[in-house]
C-alpha cells in the first residue's frame, strides 16, 4: 500500500489514540498531516510530535501558549481555534479520521467529506442527528464514507451489497454494559465513575455513559439505518456480553455472517485505515481456544427502553433523530456533572423526545442551519427541564 495522507480529527480522544497507534504500528503506510483536539494539550502535542504530524490544532484557545511551549523546537505548525479545526478539515488528504465526540463533529466530517478521498467515521453522532445530509454529501462529492463503529465497521466486513434484497437483517450486538446484571432499583445511585467503567471497553466518557443507558446501542440503530440504507424494522439488537462478535448479517437463505475480533478499537481502525487492504494491527488478537461461551439473548426492554425510542425516531424521520441525539447530549452532560440521576437521563431523552414530536414545528429540512437550529433548541429545552426537575426521579416514583 503506498503511503496514504491523513488527518485525525478528535487525536487525543479514546478513538484518536488507537489510531493513533495504528499509524505508529505502520510508518510507511501513513504520513500524518494534521492531529487536531479540544484541549488535552500535553497528549496533543505527544501525538503531534510521536506521528511526525506536519501540524497540530488546538481548539481552545486558553492553552496556546501552553502548545507552543511544547512544540518549541520542532517543525510542527500550529493552529489554533475553532476556525483552524473548519480549515484543516478542508485539506485535500488521502484519510480523514473523524473522532471528534458529539454532534461537535459535524462541520469537520461534512468538510472532510467534501475534501477528502476517505472519511473513516467514528464520530456517531453527526450521522445519527444529520443522516441524510452526511450521506447526500458522501454521494455528492464522491468520497468513500468507511465506519469505524466496531459493529457498523463489522457489518461493513460481512455486507454483500450486490445483494441487498438477500438481506433479513442486520444484528448489532451489544455488550449490555457495565449494569446488565444490576437490579434496576440500584441504577438511581449509579455514579459518574461507575458508569464510565465498561467491562470490555476503554472508552471516552460520554460514549461509556451511552453503553451504560443502551442509548449507544439507539444511535447505532440509527447509524446502522443511514450508513447501510436500511429500514429500522430490518436492524435488530442482541445482548452478547463477551463482545467477541461485533455484528451480524442475517440472510434470506438462511445464512448468518459474523465479523468476530478483540475488544479493541485498534482492529477496525487497522481496517478502515486501510481499506481495501489489511494492516498489522497494534491490538489484541482473539484467542478463541481460551473462550468458554459466547452467548446472545434478547435485550430486556423494561431495563433498556432507550433502544425502542431509537425505533419511534425512526419512524418519525430526522427531526426526531436530532431531538433524540441532542437530548441526550445535554441529559448526559448534566450526569456528568452530577445535576441529575443516571436512572434519568433515558427519562430525560425520553420526555423531550415525546414533547418535541408533539409539537407543532414543520419537519426539518436537509440543510445544516435547520439541523443545527433545532439540536439548539433541544438541547436548551433539555437543560431547562433539568434546571427544573434535578434528581427529580426516584425508581419508585
Ligand atoms: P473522547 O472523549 O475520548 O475524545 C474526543 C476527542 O474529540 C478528543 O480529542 C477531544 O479533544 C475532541 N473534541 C471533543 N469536543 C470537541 C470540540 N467541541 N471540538 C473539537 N474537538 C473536540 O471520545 P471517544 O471515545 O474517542 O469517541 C469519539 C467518537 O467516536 C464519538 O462520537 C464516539 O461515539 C465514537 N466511538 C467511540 C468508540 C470508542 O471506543 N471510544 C467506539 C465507537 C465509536
Ligand atoms: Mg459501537
Amino acid at each position: 500500500m503506498p503511503s496514504r495522507t491523513i488527518n485525525i480529527l478528535g487525536a487525543t480522544g479514546s478513538v484518536g489514540q488507537c489510531a493513533a497507534d495504528v499509524v505508529a504500528k505502520n510508518p510507511d503506510r501513513f504520513s500524518v498531516q494534521t492531529v487536531t483536539a479540544h484541549g488535552n494539550t500535553r497528549k496533543l502535542a505527544e501525538t503531534a510530535i510521536r506521528l511526525k504530524a506536519r501540524k497540530a490544532v488546538l481548539c481552545d484557545r486558553k492553552e496556546e501558549a501552553i502548545l507552543r511551549e511544547l512544540l518549541k523546537g520542532t517543525e510542527i505548525e500550529i493552529g489554533i481555534g475553532p476556525d483552524s479545526l473548519l480549515e484543516s478539515s478542508c485539506s485535500a488528504v488521502d484519510v480523514t479520521l473523524a473522532a471528534i465526540a458529539g454532534l461537535a463533529g459535524l462541520d469537520s466530517v461534512l468538510n472532510a467529506l467534501r475534501h477528502s478521498r476517505v472519511v473513516a467515521i467514528a464520530n456517531k453522532e453527526p450521522l445519527v442527528a444529520a443522516g441524510p445530509l452526511v450521506m447526500q454529501t458522501a454521494r455528492q462529492s464522491g468520497c468513500t464514507l468507511l465506519p469505524v463503529d466496531s459493529e457498523h465497521n463489522a457489518i461493513f466486513q460481512v455486507l454483500d451489497t450486490k445483494n441487498l434484497q438477500s438481506v433479513e437483517n442486520l444484528i448489532l450486538t451489544a455488550s449490555g454494559g457495565p449494569f446488565l446484571n444490576r437490579e434496576i432499583s440500584e441504577l438511581e445511585h449509579v455514579t459518574p465513575a461507575q458508569a464510565v467503567a465498561h467491562p470490555n471497553w476503554s472508552m471516552g466518557a460520554k460514549i461509556s455513559v451511552d453503553s451504560a443507558t443502551m442509548m449507544n446501542k439507539a444511535l447505532e440503530i440509527i447509524e446502522a439505518h443511514y450508513l447501510f440504507d436500511m429500514p429500522g424494522e430490518k436492524i435488530k439488537v442482541l445482548i452478547h456480553p463477551q463482545s467477541v462478535v461485533h455484528s451480524m448479517v442475517e440472510y434470506t437463505d438462511g445464512s448468518v455472517l459474523a465479523q468476530m475480533g478483540a475488544s479493541d478499537m485498534r482492529t477496525p481502525l487497522s481496517h478502515a485505515l486501510a481499506w481495501p487492504e489489511r494492516l498489522p494491527t497494534p491490538g489484541q488478537k482473539l484467542t478463541l481456544n481460551t473462550m468458554k461461551h459466547l452467548t446472545f439473548s434478547e435485550p430486556d426492554p423494561v431495563r433498556f427502553p432507550a433502544l425502542k425510542l431509537a425505533y419511534v425516531c425512526l419512524e418519525n424521520g430526522p427531526e426526531a433523530c436530532i431531538a433524540l441525539n441532542a437530548a441526550n447530549e445535554a441529559a448526559v452532560e448534566a450526569f456528568l456533572a452530577e445535576k441529575i440521576s443516571f436512572y434519568d437521563i433515558v427519562g430525560t431523552v425520553e420526555y423531550i423526545v415525546t414533547q418535541a414530536l408533539g409539537s407543532e414545528t414543520p419537519m426539518a429540512s436537509n440543510s445544516l442551519d435547520d439541523i443545527k437550529k433545532i439540536d439548539g433548541r433541544i438541547r436548551a429545552l433539555t437543560q431547562d427541564y433539568i434546571s427544573k426537575n434535578p434528581r427529580r426521579r426516584t425508581v419508585a416514583g
